[in-house]
């Protein structure tokens, strides 16, 4: 088995003011944990440009050239109280969205098993065109869409298990019965969607919300009676992960109660699902998780399940 991972220092360029909890020492704090002895089997690469044929079927081309020209050459420009440009940020969300997408194709063509990518900003909470929640451009609905573009998939999942809901990859993909989007969120949180009432026009969207104070056991019996069952009857041919670590009990935006064994768990059940119908095909994407210590080991520890099982 082998496990690719996508990075790339334009990553660190995107920059958010002092405080800001989606911030550079993310990436740093993943690239140390990554050199560890236990990850020196990891397959590496660099995250390629993301292409402009692949960011526009998800997101409109007149919105992209707008973003792409609202970058400031210093300072930053503010598009809401907490989601930034500043002048390396669109070189890091175009290095996301070109990662995420490298990520699919080598494991579409076999040259590896699973893969992580671990970029920001985050995407999840971007809409169609709208930029929102630290996030620029959605690169796991774009990574999905190219998916089905260049390998004619019939269906692919995605799991995201972040705290908070993934409203923008519920938005781009509300009616699409190609595309199951899964999520276990904390609610009442940010962004305020996510109820189990939100289920898509397809019947594809599937919602099971936790509450402050939830820990891995209830996590568990969410993702076992509403979420893999369903995943499994879909029989993806491709599972993405929008990978956020801010349900981890240290992170200080929410109030969930995960544990670092908690993300291997749920990686290991997603695993099961892609190697019964998908020949083990899992691509994983980082979004939130803003304690830098909880943070590296909940990673560490999903993508030691992803090298691992
Ligand atoms: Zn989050």
């Amino acid at each position: 088995m082998s496990t690719l991972l996508v990075t790339h220092p334009a990553g660190l360029n995107h920059a958010t003011p002092p405080g800001h909890p989606e911030r550079a020492d993310r990436l740093r704090v993943l690239d140390r944990i990554f050199e560890q002895e236990k990850f020196s089997h990891l397959v590496r690469d660099l995250a390629p440009l993301g292409e402009r044929e692949d960011i526009i079927r998800v997101h409109p081309a007149d919105f992209v050239d707008a973003m792409g020209e609202a970058t400031p050459k210093e300072g930053l420009v503010r598009i809401d109280s907490d989601t930034l440009l500043s002048p390396g940020s669109w070189d890091a969300v175009l290095r996301a969205v070109g990662g995420a997408c490298f990520a699919v194709d080598e494991v579409m063509d076999g040259k590896v098993h699973n893969a992580f990518v671990a970029m920001r900003p985050p995407g999840h909470h971007c809409e169609t065109r709208k930029p929102m929640g630290f996030c620029l451009l959605n690169q796991v609905a774009i990574a999905a869409r190219h998916a089905q573009a260049k390998y004619g998939l019939g269906r692919v999942a995605i799991m995201d298990f972040d705290v908070h809901h993934g409203n923008g990859t519920q938005e781009i993909f509300w009616a699409d019965d190609s595309v199951m989007y899964c999520s276990t969120h904390e609610m009442p949180l940010y962004p305020g969607t996510g109820a189990v009432g939100e289920t898509g026009e397809a019947n594809t969207i599937v919602n099971a919300p936790l509450r402050s104070g939830d820990d891995g056991a209830i996590f568990k019996e969410a993702m076992e009676t509403c979420i893999l069952p369903r995943i499994s009857a879909f029989s993806p041919d491709l599972i993405l992960i929008s990978a956020g670590f801010d349900a981890h009990v240290r992170d200080p935006l929410a109030s969930l109660r995960l544990v670092d064994t908690d993300f291997a768990w749920v990686t290991r059940e997603l695993m099961a699902i892609a190697d019964k119908t998908c020949k083990g095909r899992v691509v994983s994407v980082l979004e939130g998780g803003y304690d830098l210590e909880g943070l590296a080991s909940s990673a560490a520890a999903h993508v030691s399940a992803l090298m691992h099982g």
